[in-house]
């Protein structure tokens, strides 16, 4: 029988971890971004009513896969990779969320981030619940034959618990419509018939969505422009400060200077540059893919990558990896509104230090759900196999940006809490009445 004990029984691991056994990964001495996903669970506990009894649910991944991806290489030598798939719930739906290719990946990180998406998903209310994969290699040093072969083996080797109505990976950090191509082509091949709805992400002519490429930047901006609004905060002439410049950092960068702003700094990891009267995203992209950096655009100067947190800006974009905004730099961060375009970019000791500064951190799993909503429009069309167009995703993904992040707002103010905070309340209810309403089986 599952009990919870009386507060008095827990020790401090078990008060922070959950009442039962402390699973080998929640080592506290071993911390990972897990961890800081624990953290924002341990604070939206209070809120949580009696839902609060089915808590652990939420600390517990479902299922992680971890699997070894043998591959011949280019030179003929054979190497292995370490894959990972880990569902973190599918209480309200399949499991989805990317798939990242990095050397830094490790199973923490993908515990974390297919937490993330747990929450984003249900924060913008789709029918998903959270998943998340990663190969530690760094895709740079290998060719494309490689590369194709390293995702294919994944696949397959994840293949026994991916699909269309089971977990749909998409693209995350260093993967694109191509990789979803390979990953769907496997998968097609494995279960013989062309699945187009177990990846979304891939490319157009394969049954991708108009508008996915932009897609995460898009709802970057929707979800920052609505923030600069409620905080009087002026779209002409903003200076923004990005960090990354990939996927959705360049993106973020060419649609806020399309609505006006000023893009003043661009870190990503060539280096970093800065320009009081502003950089062209689109110009910036064509120099970084003439000369391989964004170091040497003309009219922008050189700075050094830990000078970018200090920068004059308005409002700044982190749109690379975890754990950027640190207690080394939080301090130091001058604009009001920080807009999180990648998963897991503040730690919660910044996150209190900013809050107290009283800069306002629209949070990842609102800022960058952009991505999975057009996503999710990507998979009902290929279940359905009839396509909108591109003003029809834009139009929708626009509404369910903003009609999210003002009932999230209204959340924050009602409970006087941050806006990370009112998400984490509102998705993680919703996750957990899906939860009680189902039960425990058997
Ligand atoms: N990797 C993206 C994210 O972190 C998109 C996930 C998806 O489209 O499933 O939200």
């Amino acid at each position: 029988m599952t009990t919870t004990p009386e507060p008095a029984n827990l020790t401090p691991d078990q008060k922070k971890y959950g009442a039962h056994d402390i699973p080998s990964y929640l080592d506290p001495n071993n911390i990972g971004p897990y961890e800081i996903y624990l953290e924002q669970v341990e604070r939206v506990t209070p809120y949580l009513g009696k839902l609060a009894y089915w808590v652990e649910t939420l600390k517990r991944p479902k299922r992680i896969l971890v699997v070894d991806v043998p591959v011949h290489l280019d030179d003929g030598s054979v190497a292995h990779f370490e894959g990972y798939r880990v569902q973190h719930n599918t209480s309200r739906g399949p499991a989805k969320g990317g798939v990242r290719y990095h050397q830094d990946v490790t199973l923490s990180e993908v515990m974390a981030l297919s937490a993330w998406m747990t929450v984003k998903n249900a924060a913008v209310n789709l029918p998903y619940g959270g998943g998340k994969g990663g190969i530690r290699l760094d895709p740079r040093k290998y060719s494309q034959g490689e590369l194709e072969r390293v995702t294919r083996r994944y696949t397959s080797e994840i293949g026994l618990i991916i699909g269309p109505e089971k977990d749909i990976p998409a693209p995350d950090v260093n993967t694109g419509p191509q990789t979803m191509a390979w990953m769907m082509d496997t998968y097609s091949m494995n279960v013989g018939r062309t699945a187009t709805g177990v990846v979304t992400g891939k490319p157009v002519a394969l049954g991708g969505s108009l508008g996915r490429s932009d897609a995460t930047g898009r709802g970057v901006f929707v979800a920052g422009a609505e923030a600069m609004s409620k905080l009087g905060m002026p779209l002409e002439g903003a200076r923004i400060a990005v960090q990354g410049f990939g996927n959705v950092g360049e993106a973020a960068a060419r649609i806020f200077h399309e609505h006006g702003a000023k893009i003043v700094a661009i870190q990503d990891v060539t280096g970093t540059i800065y320009s009081d009267a502003g950089i062209n995203p689109a110009v910036a992209l064509s120099h970084l893919r003439a000369t391989g950096s964004i170091l040497g655009l003309s009219g922008a100067e050189e700075v050094t990558r830990d000078e970018f947190w200090g920068l004059p800006c308005d409002v700044l974009i982190p749109a690379a990896l975890e754990k950027q905004i640190t207690l080394a730099n939080a301090g130091r961060i001058q604009a009001r509104l920080i807009v999180e375009g990648a998963n897991g970019p503040t730690i919660p000791a910044a996150d209190d230090l900013l809050a107290g500064k009283g800069v306002t951190v629209v949070p990842d799993v609102l800022a960058n759900a952009g991505g999975v909503t057009v996503s999710y429009f990507e998979w009902v069309q290929d279940f359905s196999s009839y396509f909108w167009t591109e003003d029809q995703i834009n139009e929708r993904l626009d509404r369910i940006m903003r009609d999210a992040f003002r009932s999230l707002w209204d959340v924050k103010e009602r409970h006087g809490v941050t806006l990370r905070t009112a998400v984490y309340i509102v998705a993680c209810t919703r996750v957990l009445e899906a939860r009680a309403l189902r039960g425990l089986y058997p």
